[in-house]
């Protein structure tokens, strides 16, 4: 275990810092993105390289200590961080290094999507990300990655050539389409079951400004605008991506005074099309009368961080997801019914589309199974007061369970607390989970890495449940 002598013996050979509790940094260093996630770490080796990652897992695994590794710290369920173990902690190793000529990026493991993005943006070109500037590569990537350009480009393991991993032996290796592809296939939404990604190898999309922002109406119009964006999004040309969106407006610019504090339903949009075309391919948002149009042109990274000052770090997050394959009427009605109530003026429904290029890989052609979904849903609730903690948990779970009837059975792992089961990760997988679990006893044949949405050993193949019909 993780007694004082071994963590001054890692210490020793980390050219980075051990923190352990005690240290002035302890506090800061294991505090996480949701600020309802509070575990104490028996140390957090804060990497200061590939070398020092080596030497983390090697001192982990013979200590047969607990081992979770952090990337960017955004998991919804606080996944970077463990009790009582040791956190291999990335967040040092942010290095990026653009290719404009070969239209790719080396981006180093606890990097986070706006470095990425401010490094690339200066040619011109970017990676198919979130929605949100300070999530990190290292997770993000993993588990699959849905954001504004997803219609067009993929998910962003669509976009992954290869990563560098550090495995529980120690080694480290090189995996891709030729090297590893076994692995390769795993790292494309396996999360981080398989070892400590220390760099990602991306393509580069040719995506500069974009045509993009919110537009918003009044909650009593959510049963037509969600109808009619039901159909409209999945048949738009797909440089036009946009989330629907239940929330209430916050008290600051762009939003207008008028709104401030106002439960709205929206769609959040991206043209990353020619911009001389975007006022004819929104003519018909602008049809509908919103009340606020908050579209305009931007450089990328400005549409990337335009939500994160809403959501800083530290504020009590609790998520519930699904993959959507169609939203029935039926459907509608409850989501309406719950966007009246939302608990605490944080608190959201976000449906990211992910149709068209989604589409075109197969859903065994990665570990990421939902290729035929057309929709990500997330309902979180949020607020900065642990005093309602139990109002926002309630509130999504009872939204969850009205609406999950309607969905295609699984979640995105990214979007999973971790308190929902290991049948749920199986549901994530359908028929990939053997696959993972294959992939997982050559790889990591002692669960070190199980800090995650965990590829579990105890069950074969045999036990996991068939994939429910495609639709
Ligand atoms: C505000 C907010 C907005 C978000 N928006 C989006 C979005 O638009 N699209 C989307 O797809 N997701 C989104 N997410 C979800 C996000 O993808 C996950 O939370 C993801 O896990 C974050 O990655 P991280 O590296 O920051 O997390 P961490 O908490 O550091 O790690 C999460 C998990 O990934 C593993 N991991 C991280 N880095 C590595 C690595 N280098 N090697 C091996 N394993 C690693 C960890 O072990 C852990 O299990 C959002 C989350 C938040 C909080």
């Amino acid at each position: 275990m993780l007694d004082s002598a071994t963590i001054e013996h890692l210490s020793s050979r980390l050219r980075g810092r051990v923190l352990a509790p005690g240290d002035p940094e302890y506090a800061s260093g294991r505090r996480v993105y949701n600020g309802m996630i509070d575990r104490h770490p028996a140390a957090i080796a804060q990497c200061a390289g590939v070398a020092d990652v080596v030497a983390a897992v090697g001192v982990g695994v013979s200590s047969d200590a607990l081992m979770s590794i952090r990337g960017g710290g955004h998991n919804a369920g606080g996944l970077g961080v463990c009790d009582d173990g040791l956190v291999v902690d990335l967040s040092q190793m942010r290095g990026i290094r653009v290719d404009p000529e070969a239209r790719t990026v080396r981006v180093e493991g606890g990097a986070t999507w706006g470095e990425v993005d401010r490094a690339t943006h200066a040619y011109g070109l970017a990676v198919p990300s979130g929605i949100f500037s300070t999530t990190g590569v290292g997770g993000l990537t993993l588990g699959g990655g849905t954001g504004h350009l997803t219609r067009r480009y993929g998910l962003t393991i669509d976009n992954l050539l290869s990563a560098q991993v550090v495995l529980a032996d120690g080694s480290l290796v090189r995996a891709s389409e030729d090297e590893r592809p076994d692995l390769f296939w795993a790292l494309r939404g396996g999360g981080g079951n398989f070892g400590v990604v220390v760099a990602f190898e991306f393509r580069l999309q040719p995506v500069d400004s974009v045509v993009g922002g919110p537009t918003l109406w009044p909650l009593d119009r959510s049963r037509d605008l969600l109808r009619w964006y039901r159909e409209f999004i999945l048949e738009a040309p797909e440089d036009l991506n946009g989330f629907f969106t239940f929330m209430t407006v916050p008290p600051a610019p762009p939003f207008p005074p008028g709104l401030h504090g106002q439960p709205m339903c929206g769609v959040v949009w991206c043209w990353a099309g020619p911009a001389t075309r975007a006022a004819e391919v929104f003519a018909p948002v602008r049809a509908l009368g919103p009340s606020l149009f908050g579209v305009q042109q931007m450089p990328w990274p400005a549409l990337q961080s335009a939500f994160d000052s809403f959501y800083p770090p530290g504020l009590r997050w609790y998520w519930r997801a699904d993959f959507i394959r169609e939203i029935p009427d039926a459907a509608v009605e409850e989501h309406v019914r719950y966007a009246q109530r939302l608990p605490t003026p944080l608190s959201t429904m976000h449906l990211y589309p992910m149709d068209g290029a989604v589409h075109r890989v197969g859903r065994s052609e990665t570990a990421f199974s939902f290729r035929e979904a057309n929709w990500n849903q997330v309902i979180v609730g949020v607020d900065p007061d642990p005093a309602l903690d139990q109002r926002i948990t309630r509130w999504t779970r009872e939204y969850w369970e009205a609406v999950h009837p309607y969905s295609a059975g699984g979640a995105y792992v990214n979007f999973m607390m971790g308190d929902e089961g290991g049948g749920r990760v199986q549901a994530a997988y359908r028929d990939n989970y053997p696959r993972l679990l294959e992939v997982k006893r050559r790889y990591d044949p002692e669960n070190r890495f199980r800090v995650n949405q965990n590829i579990a050993q105890g069950v074969s193949a045999q036990e996991v449940s068939p994939a429910p019909p495609p639709a």
